[in-house]
């Protein structure tokens, strides 16, 4: 339920409204733009059913929310959420949403500090912001390489920083999360563990923002019910990843669904960029779908890059090299211009 405060409701008026809401036991989230103060209620709704807030002094209207997800929904919060990221907390600030795009960029998983050093200086030279690279790999088979670990985290920081980027690495498992968070400047929930509903409470615990992908069987509206776990838990700072979908088609690695940009932005406040690297799995057509993610309103573009793919312990046949991904971020920035938005 939103309860909207007339455009001359006074500070005292809200007050008074938090003061009523607190004392039937429910929990608010305030939005206050420039125009209008929207009140969030989350909690039990019946206990609002009978309950006149309509009348309170500087109420305009008290509105049901209609979409399963509350916090992440745009009723809620109509203005679109930018995500900021540092490098460490201090470096220059990369922004993700409300006309701001950022590429991340970097290997599937950390496989020392020189390797990773090279692409990470190829990326940012291209004009990459953010810093990917896992240390804990989700993989379909248990006999394939898993990560580094803590080293892995440990050398992703120090390249990413050393070079002023933000760096973001996948968590697993809720007993991860706080050593994790010691070193990554964003968490990444990967497609497999959308659904780990303990892991998302536990990084909604945290301060730092959430790159959650989309699982492979979920749809929008699972991916906005997961981003509403870490919402609802008190972080805000969410960014949602379409990375394709399991289907029929056997050419591509999934199917990259291009709606899931404007049909989550229509239905949520929240950025969400495209991963088309896991998408397609294909070099040859990542590209393509990098620059139509751009043109249908991304807030980002997610790319595995390495310096010789052939080599690569993880995901090595879908990894652009640093030249494919110059040329690459040469055309994204020029249809960057043409939507209107800005690379960081
Ligand atoms: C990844 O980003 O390396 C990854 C494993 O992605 P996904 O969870 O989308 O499969
Ligand atoms: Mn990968």
């Amino acid at each position: 339920m939103i309860i909207v405060l007339k455009p001359d409701s006074t500070p005292e008026q809200l007050e008074a409204l938090i003061a009523r809401v607190k004392e039937l036991g429910l929990r608010y989230h305030l939005s206050q733009g420039e125009q209008r103060t929207i009140v969030g209620i989350i909690g039990e709704e019946d206990k609002l059913q009978i309950q006149p807030l309509g009348a309170m002094p500087g109420v305009e209207q008290v509105l049901p929310i209609l979409k399963p997800f509350k916090l992440a929904s745009r009723q809620m919060h109509p203005s679109d959420t930018v995500v900021t990221v540092k490098a460490g907390g201090t470096g220059p600030t990369v922004r993700l949403g409300g006309g701001y795009i950022a590429m991340i960029a970097g290997p599937c998983a950390v496989e020392g500090e020189e390797i990773l050093a090279e692409i990470a200086r190829a990326v940012k030279a291209s004009g990459a912001s953010i810093l990917r690279g896992g240390a804990f790999k989700p993989r379909t088979s248990p006999y394939s390489f898993q990560g580094m670990g803590e080293p892995g985290l440990k050398i992703l920081r120090d390249v990413g920083h050393a070079l002023g980027m933000p760096v973001v690495t996948e968590v697993m498992d809720p007993r991860q999360v706080p050593l994790v968070e010691r070193y990554a400047d964003m968490f990444q929930i990967g497609a497999r563990n959308m659904q780990n509903f303990d892991l998302l409470r536990e990084v909604g615990q945290c301060r730092k923002p959430v790159l959650l992908k989309r699982g492979m069987a979920a749809s929008v509206k699972d991916l906005l019910l997961s981003a509403e776990y870490v919402l609802s838990e008190g972080n805000e700072q969410v960014i949602l990843c379409e990375r394709g979908v399991r289907t029929f088609e056997d050419s591509t690695r999934n199917m990259l669904d291009m709606s899931a940009v404007p049909n989550a932005q229509g239905q949520s406040h929240l950025p969400i960029i495209v991963d088309p690297s896991h998408a397609t799995g294909r070099p040859d057509l990542i590209p393509a779908m990098a620059r139509a993610s751009v043109a249908a309103g991304a807030d980002g573009v997610h790319v595995e890059v390495h310096c010789a793919p052939e080599k690569a312990m993880s995901d090595g046949a879908q990894a652009l090299r640093p030249p494919q991904f110059d040329a690459l971020m040469q055309s994204l920035k020029a249809i960057a211009a043409v939507v209107g938005k800005t690379f960081n």
